[in-house]
């Protein structure tokens, strides 16, 4: 089955068009045709692709909008230019998955996408009014190119993180405010998380219920979730993804009453003061140089600036304090996963959050770690009792495999997911 996988923001269209088939959900067979991003949308979009053997393309086209950009690439992928024999014609696209952000507590899985799906994601705008629109747009784009009959599935940010107890999402703010406002813990990153919990029960080849780790998704934006039994029983994200750990420009944690007093001494709106805590703080508002972390390391190892040294050792003490805080938790864990662009890439980033948790069994194999860049692969000696291991995430095949599984009314992740064999290859 060749999937569409679609990712809409406010100004750029995510894709990676990926060829599976039933028994590619088992069998890893799934071949990625191409990917790549429509930018500038409002303008006039370039459009970039990556071809599987590795060629870029970059194009422009005269169209603005989400809908006729997506149909200029469509047409140029179904042509000869682009060379995918796969896809001849538009009808060779069977199935659209589309990331969308926030599911609310409507969503606990993946869903076809019918008009009360729809209405669902609608339902949700306001709590993340400045992604499910969009998430949106890119559902009714891809039903205008494709037609109303093809189908098309929602894959949410949140949904892995319905199982989270009430203990954990609850504020301790008036309850009326949950009840009015819908203020809990809701957690994104959901579809990493599990793509990496998921992988790691593959690599062990223990089962669902088998499962207790805790992953740690170290991107631009960082979330770590406490996974027991498979299940996800608390994350480090919030109401919004501002809260938990630190990131390329996002606070992370912080005394509430620091929003406030922000706002009185700069004079900020209340809307000002969340673009500050989300824009400008995080590595970048510590260090003062860059929300970037190659370029923090970079130039940590040529000048040991004070600030960019401070940056980086804030980050990973919160993300050690969250490590044993979800041990706590989950009542111990079996191993920290670590995946996104620092989590894979940083060797360094991983011994500094790692240094420390020898007091709960986990040491770490200095060659192993230096040699996993990009990789999978455990970076824990063997006779640690906590395992570390590095998991590059997979989010559009996730999305993909839902997808298949969605349009073929096969069961997929929920909760009450049966257990998967010993050799794990049900993912
Ligand atoms: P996003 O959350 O936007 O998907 P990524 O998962 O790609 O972002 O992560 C981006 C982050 O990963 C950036 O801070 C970048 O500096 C960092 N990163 C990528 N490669 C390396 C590397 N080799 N060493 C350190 N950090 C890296």
């Amino acid at each position: 089955m060749n999937v569409l996988v679609l990712n809409a923001g406010s100004s750029s269209l995510k894709f990676q068009l990926i060829a599976t088939d039933p028994a590619a959900i088992t069998a890893d067979k799934d071949v990625r045709l191409c990917r790549g991003q429509i930018n500038r949308l409002g303008g006039e979009v370039v459009i970039e692709v990556l071809m599987r053997d590795g060629l870029r393309k970059k194009f422009a086209a005269s169209t603005r909008d989400m809908q006729a950009s997506l149909e200029h690439l469509m047409q140029w992928i179904a042509s000869d230019a682009s060379g995918i024999g796969e896809i001849r014609a538009l009808s060779d696209v069977n199935a659209v998955g589309h990331r969308v952000v926030h599911g609310g507590e409507l969503f606990g899985e993946s869903k076809l996408i019918t008009d009360e799906v729809l209405k669902g994601i609608e339902d949700c705008i306001e709590l993340a009014p400045l992604h499910n629109p969009n998430n949106i747009k890119g559902i009714l784009a891809a039903r205008q190119v494709f037609g109303p009959k093809l189908p098309q599935v929602a894959v949410f940010d949140t949904s892995f993180h319905h199982s989270i107890p009430e203990h954990a999402y609850l504020y301790a703010i008036p309850y009326h405010l949950y009840r009015r406002h819908r203020i809990r813990r809701y957690g994104f990153h959901g579809t990493s998380h599990r793509y990496v919990s998921e992988r790691y029960r593959r690599l062990r080849g223990i089962s669902r219920e088998q499962t207790n780790v805790i992953t740690m998704h170290l991107g631009n934006g960082c979330s770590a979730a406490a996974i027991r039994g498979g299940e996800c029983i608390d994350t480090s994200m919030g109401m919004t993804p501002l809260e938990g750990l630190v990131m390329g420009t996002r606070s992370g944690d912080l005394d509430p009453a620091i929003v406030g007093l922000i706002a009185t001494k700069e004079s900020l709106s209340p809307s000002e003061t969340e673009a500050l805590l989300n824009t400008q703080s995080g590595l970048l508002g510590i260090s003062g140089l860059s929300n970037d972390m190659r370029v923090l390391q970079e130039e940590l190892e040529g000048h040991d600036d004070r600030r960019v040294r401070l940056a980086i050792e804030v980050f990973c003490y919160r993300a050690r304090k969250y490590v044993g805080a979800f041990l706590a938790a989950m009542g111990g864990s079996d191993a920290v996963v670590f995946t996104g662009g620092i989590g894979e890439n940083s060797a360094d980033v991983r011994a500094r959050i790692c240094t420390g948790l020898e007091w709960a069994g986990l040491k770490v194999d200095e060659k192993r770690n230096q040699q996993t860049v990009g990789s999978e692969g455990q970076i824990s000696t063997d006779d640690s009792s906590l395992h570390a291991f590095v998991i590059p995430t997979d989010e559009e095949l996730l999305i993909a495999r839902d997808t298949v599984r969605c349009v073929l009314g096969e069961p997929h992740f929920s909760r009450s997911e049966s257990p998967s064999t010993a050799d794990g290859k049900r993912l």
